[in-house]
């Protein structure tokens, strides 16, 4: 006999109602890379290595996940951040569009694209072929956000490359853009916040229904055990890493302590859980069946 070996398998798409809205996290893609840099910037390799093994990870490396989400109001539907488009379409990212219709939509179908900050992960994926990707959709961003890469003088050398590809993708869109504030209301629920420290103006987006609520951080916290288990390590893609170690603790306490609902857009797919405190630090609690009954 023989039977024939598949590979790995999983589902790019995921949803859950909350309350009289329905959430559906896309994974646009996953690459891997090394763990420090990004993390943990200032602990030995000894000691990442015994962080790692005690997840239960790899020591060398790690899985970023990237997953855009989806949430529909019964009015609007609004798509929070683009994905990595064809930039890392070769190395496994890049398929938020394509995967749109696992999901049930059609990019024609999106009302509301917001950027919750300008890194390539959220960017990337505007464009297709020379079209904008949801033709249908009001542009909305940070008006802190915009200004700060716009002008470029706070944007970090590291970025550089970063701030070339917002100038040539975003920068020609700015007068179909609809600027946000912080605790601005974007669809009927759907409110944004200030985080800001992983990039000049980044955003948050809570959703509220029926008195139920989530909070989709974003960049927050971006590995779900070197970061959100060690918040007050410095990491290479903040681009303010004072303020956003600030940002981070804030939001962990908070989430911690109200215990939402959150989606992260690099927690591992499908990127829904709740935080806990562990001792003076915290621990990202994968959501099982909550949302399902
Ligand atoms: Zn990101």
């Amino acid at each position: 006999m023989t039977a024939t070996m598949l590979g790995p398998l999983r589902s790019p798409v995921h949803r859950f109602v909350l309350g009289e809205t329905e959430i559906t996290s896309i994974l646009d893609g996953s690459t891997s890379m090394g763990i420090s840099p990004p993390f943990l910037l200032d602990e030995s390799d000894d000691e990442i290595a015994t962080i790692a093994r005690a997840a239960n990870l790899p020591t060398d490396k790690l899985e970023n996940n990237f997953v855009p989400v989806l949430v529909n109001t019964g009015d609007t539907l609004v798509l929070i951040d683009t994905g990595c488009g064809h930039y890392r379409r070769e190395s496994g990212a890049g398929f938020l569009r394509a995967r749109l219709a696992d999901a049930g939509y059609a990019p024609e179908n999106v009302d509301v694209v917001v950027l919750t900050h300008v890194h390539p992960d959220h960017i990337g994926g505007i464009w297709e072929d020379g079209d904008l990707a949801f033709p249908n959709a009001q542009l909305m961003i940070g008006r802190r956000e915009f200004d700060a890469w716009e002008a470029g003088d706070e944007i970090p050398p590291q970025r550089a490359e970063n701030r070339e590809m917002f100038l040539k993708i975003v920068a020609p869109l700015k007068e179909k853009f609809r600027f946000l504030e912080d605790r601005e209301e974007i669809a009927p629920g759907v409110t944004v916040e200030a985080a800001f420290g992983h990039s000049a103006g980044h955003l948050m987006v809570r959703v509220e229904s029926a008195g139920k609520q989530a909070l989709i951080w974003s960049d927050v916290a971006n590995h779900y055990v070197f970061s959100v288990g060690h918040p007050e390590s410095k990491v290479s893609f903040d681009d303010d890493k004072e303020m956003a170690i600030a940002t981070r603790n804030r939001v962990l306490a908070e989430v911690a302590d109200s215990g939402v609902l959150v989606v992260g857009h690099h927690m591992p797919f499908p990127a829904v859980g709740y935080v806990e405190r562990e001792g003076a630090s915290y621990r990202w609690v994968p959501a099982t069946y909550q949302l399902g009954v």
